[in-house]
């Protein structure tokens, strides 16, 4: 097999984003990109090729055109991933949305982002056919290809859903859509502070240079063999995980998601692997989890949420190996990393990647600060977003007239450089690696008769890393519970934003002005877990 061309500088250059990633695909097309399937299947990258294709042209089949949306809340698969690709392939803008999203929240995203086409697990068809066509989407159903004994192939595909029962007959080359640098790729869409959730509008370039950045940096070649046991709606799994693999024509040890018995099983044949603070550990809480198990490892990888210096600490005494953490988020992919070689430090996020500009300023002013003085980290790169999808002053108003992005978190610069992230801005926890914005889940609680006001915080969790926590104050006679508004919001919101605890109060405290004191909260009930 030969290695990859990331050093090529013509590679990659031009077309939509498949095209860019595919001029990194090993010379081989017989290497396979997903290795070690449970159900013995071998898929090379002449598949994926093949199967993109196929995609892309049931796509164009149903009306996408280039710049058109397709979204989908499918299981992981091999195939979401080939949706993923062939969307790429039709110049199609993909909109990957969390598996655990209620109808409700599926009907903003569609109504916001009108895609041509929705794709939703075959189960869900019946509960979401009217979300889809009061947004104008066309439904359709994909599950995960699973062939039972004895079953024939079109069979399988078939039971899969319509867009693999329609896959069957669609040819597989396909004309690929041209794009250019600043047409759109992707849309990620972030919980709102204010309620209302943005959608990252993320160009072919945006995608591009940061997974061939990330390749670099991270020394990706065709050999390695990336642990993915992280979902494919979100900017870790699917734009880091799989983009920097396809870069550099590596491949996949693909687990439909992180269970410490699979991962234990499964991490002697890879070299590497991406997780939230969380996998680290779950794995470290592991007798299994040994230096052993490591063995072939090269890098593990941490973001999404802050690793612990302590996690980091006893994650080495574990293994002998130094997690390389980075910093990125929707709106911009990665930022900045730990070096690959030299020091990883514990509680830092490293340094700038190579072409993008990262610094910390006053808030207020915008003004530099000075090495050591906590400030708002602003970026700017060819990984920062394009805007947010119909937000002009949204948009605007995240940006600063340099073209620098504020995201929202609060960081210091050391005087050797590193980057530690420090706080956060925004009102945000990030409970098992996935955001929840207090303010979504607090309107929610605000409108069950009986309640005042509510705020809503995260606190510590030993495996979440944060927990969300309701504090509500209720009316006097109300007849409330802790399980009536765990029980309220469970057809409302995803899983992951319910509260895990709701304690009552007689009142918020508030400073002078008015505001909710989130900080006295977060303190009061920092041991609940
Ligand atoms: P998301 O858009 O879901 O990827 O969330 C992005 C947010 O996650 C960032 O704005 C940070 O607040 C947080 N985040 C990502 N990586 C790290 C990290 N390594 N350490 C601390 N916080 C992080």
């Amino acid at each position: 097999m030969s290695g990859p061309n990331i050093d090529s500088p013509k590679a990659g250059q031009s077309g939509n984003l498949f095209q860019r990633l595919s001029a990194h695909f090993p010379s081989d097309p017989a290497s396979a990109l997903f290795a070690e399937l449970s159900d013995g299947r071998r898929y090379s990258y002449k598949d994926v090729l093949d199967v993109s294709a196929r995609f892309a042209n049931i796509l164009v089949e149903l009306g996408v055109a280039p710049g058109d949306r397709v979204a989908a809340q499918i299981p992981k698969s091999i195939e979401a991933l080939m949706l993923y690709l062939g969307a790429q392939r039709a110049g199609a803008v993909f909109l990957p949305l969390n598996t655990a999203y209620t109808p409700t929240e599926i009907a903003y995203f569609l109504e916001d982002a009108t895609p041509r086409v929705f794709v939703c697990a075959p189960e869900s068809a019946s509960e979401l056919a009217a979300v889809a066509a009061s947004a104008g989407a066309r439904l359709e159903t994909m599950g995960v290809y699973a062939p039972s004994a004895g079953e024939t192939e079109g069979d399988a595909a078939k039971r899969a859903g319509s867009l693999l029962a329609r896959g069957l007959a669609a040819p597989s080359d396909f004309n690929d859509a041209p794009r250019e640098d600043d047409d759109l790729a992707a849309l990620l869409y972030t919980s709102g502070t204010t309620g209302r959730s943005k959608g990252a509008a993320l160009s072919v370039r945006n995608l591009y240079s940061n997974a061939m950045a990330l390749a670099a940096e991270w020394r990706f070649t065709a050999e390695d063999r990336l642990l993915h046991a992280l979902p494919i709606y979100h900017v870790h799994g699917l734009f880091v995980a799989v983009n920097v693999t396809l870069a550099a024509g590596g491949s996949l040890i693909y687990l439909p998601k992180f269970d410490v018995d699979s991962v234990v099983k499964t991490l002697p044949r890879a070299t590497a692997m991406m997780g939230v603070p969380t996998f680290y550990t779950r794995l470290i809480d592991d007798p299994r989890f040994t230096r052993d198990v490591v063995r072939n490892m090269r890098v593990f990888i941490s973001g999404s949420a802050p690793l612990l210096a302590e996690t980091h600490r006893a994650f080495e005494q574990r293994t002998g190996h130094r997690i390389l953490e980075r910093y990125g988020m929707s709106e911009t992919g990665m930022n900045t990393s730990n070096p690959y070689v030299g020091d990883r430090r514990a509680g830092s996020v490293g340094f700038a990647l190579p072409g993008a500009s990262v610094l910390v300023v006053d808030p207020k002013t915008g003004e530099h600060l000075p090495v050591g003085e906590v400030g708002s980290i602003e970026v700017r790169g060819p990984n920062v977003f394009q805007g947010y999808w119909g937000m002009p002053e949204k948009t605007a108003e995240s940006f600063r007239k340099s073209g620098h992005f504020i995201t929202g978190d609060l960081g210091v610069i050391d005087a050797d450089g590193y980057l530690s992230i420090v706080g956060r801005d925004k009102d945000l926890i990030i409970s098992g690696g996935l955001n929840v914005y207090p303010k979504e889940v607090e309107s929610l609680i605000d409108m069950l008769p009986g309640v005042v006001e509510s705020a809503v915080v995260g606190v510590p969790h030993p495996d979440f890393g944060e927990a969300v926590v309701a504090i509500v104050v209720p009316k006097a006679d109300a007849e409330l519970s802790e399980t009536v508004v765990i029980e309220d919001l469970k057809s409302k919101i995803a899983k992951f934003k319910q509260p895990k605890r709701v304690f009552f109060a007689d009142s918020l405290p508030r400073n002078s002005m008015g505001k909710v004191q989130k900080k006295n909260l977060r303190d009061l009930y920092a041991k609940t877990f």
